[in-house]
């Protein structure tokens, strides 16, 4: 058993992790195990970049550009919409 996000990402990923490397015998772990794996740092980070990956993540230039599309938008409805295009 091994983590399949952080092995997709190996230069996020830590590589001493016992869920990295994955187990060649049973495949057995505690539960604290997966948990505290879960909430590491190195674990979340691939995890955030698989999602960006996916399209589902948030990321910065996307938002900026939201934001400025938004401001065109208001600005062009407020122009349009004050009869300013006329005068
Ligand atoms: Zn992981």
């Amino acid at each position: 058993m091994y983590c399949a996000v952080c092995r997709k990402y190996p230069k996020l990923a830590d590589l001493t992790s016992p869920l990295y490397k994955g187990t060649g015998g049973n495949g057995k772990y505690r539960i604290e195990t997966l948990k505290s794996h879960n909430g590491s740092a190195t674990h979340q980070k691939c995890v955030n970049r698989s999602q960006i990956d996916q399209g589902n993540g948030d990321e910065p230039l996307p938002k900026l550009l939201k934001s400025a599309i938004n401001n065109i938008i208001n600005t062009a409805f407020y122009i349009a919409n004050e009869n300013f295009s006329f005068q």
